[in-house]
């Protein structure tokens, strides 16, 4: 479970400061599919990074699996994201020097816990998740041999080494075409249904967000839930328009 509540986010510098989130709250369930919408610079990224444990500077309370984010040590907040949580960007950042299977299995060399594996156990589970996104048989390929839409199921797999309970997704079928996108999110229902990964997708596209269970949108500074259009923006791609 997460909750979110009076969550405020303002970025400063020496001259100014920017309010981004003011008071946004939202609870989602184990195991739910959400897709986050909102305009650019809305706030959707900088919500997802502080659930995501990647940025502590806020005030509100965060809480995930029953702990206060604020609460955590800086080693124990390491720990949350690198075990609870797997991060999926729109741009894949895989390493073009390592194989498809060594780009799945670099988690594994972050593990400094003191659980090191085997490298053949680590081996094994690098190609398990191969499997689970469909990518069996490109292990020893470089990421510079694949398209787009099979780099970004490498980088899912990747992400869900550590066995996340979520998975925060900015935008990742951003860089790729409509039937790609549909493909990454065959992966999304996949995972959601057989692992029961919490899924938190960043999303532009309404196909996307149609594709999952519940969709919420980032607007002046607070959660909205379903897609909502903040004031002064388009309506919804129907297209009726008043007359003159
Ligand atoms: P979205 O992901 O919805 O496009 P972001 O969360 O990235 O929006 O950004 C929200 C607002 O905060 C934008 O106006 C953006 O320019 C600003 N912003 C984001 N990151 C920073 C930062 N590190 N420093 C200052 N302003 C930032
Ligand atoms: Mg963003």
């Amino acid at each position: 479970m997460i909750r979110v509540s009076g969550l405020h986010k303002t970025y400063r510098d020496e001259s100014c400061a920017l309010e981004v989130l003011r008071d946004a709250s939202v609870e989602v369930d184990t195991g739910a599919f959400v897709a986050i919408r909102g305009r650019s610079g809305s706030g959707k990224s900088t919500l997802i990074n502080i659930i995501g444990g990647l940025d502590r500077d806020y005030t509100g309370d965060v809480q995930v699996n029953g702990a206060l984010l604020r609460e955590l040590s800086e080693p124990a907040l390491a720990t949350y994201r690198k075990q609870t949580v797997g991060f999926v960007f729109q741009s894949f950042h895989l390493l073009r020097h390592l194989t498809v299977l060594d780009n799945v299995s670099l988690p594994a060399a972050f593990d400094t816990a003191g659980t090191r594996r085997e490298a053949s156990a680590v081996q094994a589970r690098a190609r398990d998740l191969l499997e689970l996104v469909d990518l069996a048989d490109r292990s020893d390929a470089l990421p510079t041999q694949l398209s787009g839409g099979q780099k970004q199921r490498v980088a899912i797999a990747r992400a869900l080494f550590n066995e996340p309970t979520m998975l925060v997704c900015d935008e990742p079928t951003g860089n790729l075409d409509a039937a790609t996108a549909e493909s990454i999110l065959d992966v999304f229902e996949r995972l959601n249904a057989e692992l029961k990964t919490t899924l938190l997708v960043v999303t532009h596209d309404p196909h996307v967000a149609r594709r999952a269970h519940r969709q919420i949108t980032v607007a002046d500074g607070t959660i909205h839930e379903g897609h909502v259009h903040a004031p002064g923006t388009a309506p919804p791609e129907t297209g009726v328009t008043a007359s003159p």
